[in-house]
């Protein structure tokens, strides 16, 4: 694994160590490109919501500025993208591209955590998270990657869904076949490896593998140490392979603005 578009930052409030640390890290375990992908931050919670794990609207460009700055810092060494990890809330969607078009990041990649607009959503890794917000989840992920701005769909796998296995298995292959019609890769996601979660789901994969997904690596890194990716990487590609998959190098970088 030389390539990795899911890096998070300190910015998020729930990932720790410096951007250069990061970026370090990833040159010193032979990473060739990587992209800082930190969670979204999002325009018009303020005063509704507080959704405390992202950077706040005025953070974004300091997070652009240091980007930019390691971009030179590496020149030559490794490749850095700036993106973002965004959420597809649908009363939201359009002032949030307003607000991060004008820092023209390299790429996007969508990683859905809630339902709905989140403050009147479900969290779909709580295992209480019922049917009616997995389908939901289905169809904002759908909705999100018709736009065409997305360059990889993050740990679809992530609902915790603990109601009928047959339902959960038909969300999986609506996933599976929204993100083939769309062109973009889904990602077998490294940090739930190595936090123990319930993701990557081998049940998920093996429908991927049916309906012939390509599937990208993704560290999903909240730490630099991430980057030492070695045991995390064996398990996953040993639980691709038994579903019939080789993952690809790197996705196609979109440019979404
Ligand atoms: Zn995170
Ligand atoms: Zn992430």
């Amino acid at each position: 694994m030389k390539y990795n578009y899911h890096t998070h930052t300190y910015r998020c409030n729930h990932a720790g160590g410096s951007d250069l640390e990061y970026a370090r890290a990833a040159y010193d375990n032979g990473f060739v490109e990587i992209g800082f992908s930190d969670h979204v931050p999002q325009i018009g919670f303020k005063g509704i919501f507080d959704s405390w794990f992202r950077m706040a609207p005025e953070e974004t460009a300091a997070y652009f500025d240091s980007i930019n700055k390691l971009k030179e810092e590496f020149d030559g060494k490794m490749n850095i993208l700036s993106g973002f990890e965004v959420e597809y809330y649908p009363k939201h969607f359009q002032a949030l591209c307003e607000h991060i078009a004008p820092f023209a990041p390299d790429y996007l990649i969508l990683g859905q955590h809630f339902s709905n607009n989140e403050y009147d959503g479900e969290y779909l890794g709580d295992s209480g998270c019922h049917e009616e917000a997995l389908w939901q989840y289905a169809q904002q992920i759908e909705d999100a990657l018709k736009t065409g701005l997305f360059t990889y769909l993050a740990h679809p796998d992530l609902p915790n869904f603990r109601g009928s296995e047959e339902t959960l298995q038909k969300v999986h292959l609506r996933l599976c076949e929204t993100a083939k019609a769309a062109g973009v890769p889904i990602e077998c996601n490294l940090l739930g490896i190595k936090g123990n979660r319930w993701y990557p789901k081998k049940s998920f994969f093996e429908i991927a593998a049916k309906v012939g997904c390509p599937v990208v690596l993704g560290l999903d890194a909240h730490s630099p140490d991430a980057f030492n990716h070695e045991k995390e990487e064996k398990i996953a590609l040993d639980l691709l392979r038994e579903c019939g998959i080789i993952p690809i190098d790197k996705p196609i970088i979109r440019r979404p603005f």
